[in-house]
């Protein structure tokens, strides 16, 4: 698709809106109304054959919605974008749109917690099964194609080991077999990595993260081809429901408009974070992406423009002693969601993943040892500060 605008900085804050058509109104307004009226029978009638454009009623589009779909098309790269009351109702309506009873999905080994939930339940209602594969080989992900194969699920950097998956490679995989690919981008936003450009085929957000950035809104978002979107939009979207108020699309067109600023700080104090972590005794293992030693860096150099603002690690010691830690933090907050400008801290084990067999989630990577850190945009020094005297508190 043609950009609009060249660079991303100024996409963020103009894609999809012209104050011109809104009484010279900078801010995008919010249109905060459930029905719209027709001027007449006939056009009521045209609208819904579809013959004339226009908006019908919120949950089938609304101006102020439209406004931020337009804007993550464009940033995405993409045809058409759709947005969604939660990450979870993008991805649900996703997958449904693309699988049917009896169909399977191939999966990156480790994903959110939610999801994973979503695929049991397809699973047991719809006898949709599921594979995880690592996705470190193409030889590994042709071994786990049927015939049934309805699509590719991905999320990279996985949550929460941060390991990476080579989107080029993955689609180059799934093209053979004429697959599509569906990418969780969440923790990388649009600002750091656009599957779309490597050759994927759905792109979807929980923009409840780094695209709102303030905590202060649930949000979802995906983009892809025209014609995809908006078989979603006038089936799982509007059928199921899921749709997103018009205030809390105000919210993100907000949050979107400082995207590329806050992600860039997000990096640099995460950077730093992970380089203190690294020379602590108490710490065994660091995994940030944007780590030169890290194993995915040079996934990571070819797909993202940086390492992001997530950390995990493992520390030297218990369940208990990683709980102790958090207790122990004051201006880091204990609290799961990421993306936030404050910083935050979580136990993945007993929370975000803890509603997955241990055994499942141990092949995963997720032990009792490992913490995920959300950097904010507080002072590194700051950040550092009270992790590092949580940390030495160590008995
Ligand atoms: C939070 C999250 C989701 C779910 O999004 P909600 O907005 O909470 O529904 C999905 N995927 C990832 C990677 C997430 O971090």
């Amino acid at each position: 698709m043609k950009k609009r605008y060249e660079n991303m900085e100024t996409s963020v804050i103009h894609a999809g809106y012209d104050a011109k058509e809104h009484l010279g109104s900078l801010s995008t307004p919010i249109f905060q109304t459930s029905t719209f009226t027709f001027d007449s029978a006939e056009q009521g009638e045209k609208r819904f054959a579809g013959e004339e454009e226009g908006y019908i009623y919120s949950r089938l589009g609304n101006p102020t919605v439209r406004a931020l779909e337009e804007r993550i098309a464009e940033l995405e790269g993409a045809e058409a974008g759709l947005a969604f009351g939660s990450g979870m109702a993008a991805v649900s309506a996703v997958l449904f749109a693309l699988t049917k009873a009896g169909d399977h999905i191939i999966c990156s080994q480790g994903i959110y917690g939610c999801t994973f939930g979503l695929l049991e339940l397809m699973k047991e209602k719809y006898a949709i099964t599921h594979d995880f594969c690592t996705m470190e080989t193409e030889e590994q992900i042709r071994q786990l194609i049927q015939p049934e194969t309805a699509c590719i699920y991905v999320e990279t950097p996985i949550n929460p080991t941060m390991k990476l998956i080579d989107l080029e490679m993955v689609a180059k995989v799934a093209r053979e077999k004429g697959i599509p690919v569906v990418v969780d981008n969440t923790f990388s936003s649009p600002y750091l990595q656009q599957p779309l450009q490597s050759g994927c085929d759905v792109v979807l957000h929980s923009a409840t993260k780094f695209i709102g950035g303030h905590g202060d809104v649930i949000a979802g978002l995906a983009a892809g081809k025209k014609e995809f979107i908006q078989q979603v939009a006038m089936t799982t979207l509007k059928d199921i429901g899921g749709v997103i108020s018009p205030f809390d699309a105000w919210l993100l067109l907000r949050g979107l408009k400082t995207l590329p600023v806050r992600m860039d700080r997000h990096c640099e104090n995460a950077a730093y974070i992970a380089e203190q972590l690294k020379q602590h005794p108490f710490v065994k293992k660091v995994l940030y992406p944007g780590d030169t030693e890290n194993k995915d860096y040079v996934i990571m150099s070819k797909q993202m423009k940086a390492g992001g603002g997530l950390i995990s690690f493992e520390i030297d010691g218990s369940k208990e002693e990683a709980q102790a830690l958090l207790n122990k933090l004051s201006l880091i907050k204990i609290a799961v969601s990421l993306g936030d400008t404050e910083t935050l801290i979580q136990h993945p084990a007993t929370m975000t993943h803890s509603s997955i067999p241990r055994e499942i989630r141990e092949q995963m990577g997720i032990t009792d040892q490992l913490i995920r850190l959300s950097v904010g945009l507080e002072a590194k020094q700051d950040i550092w500060q009270d992790l590092e005297q949580a940390l030495n508190h160590r008995k």
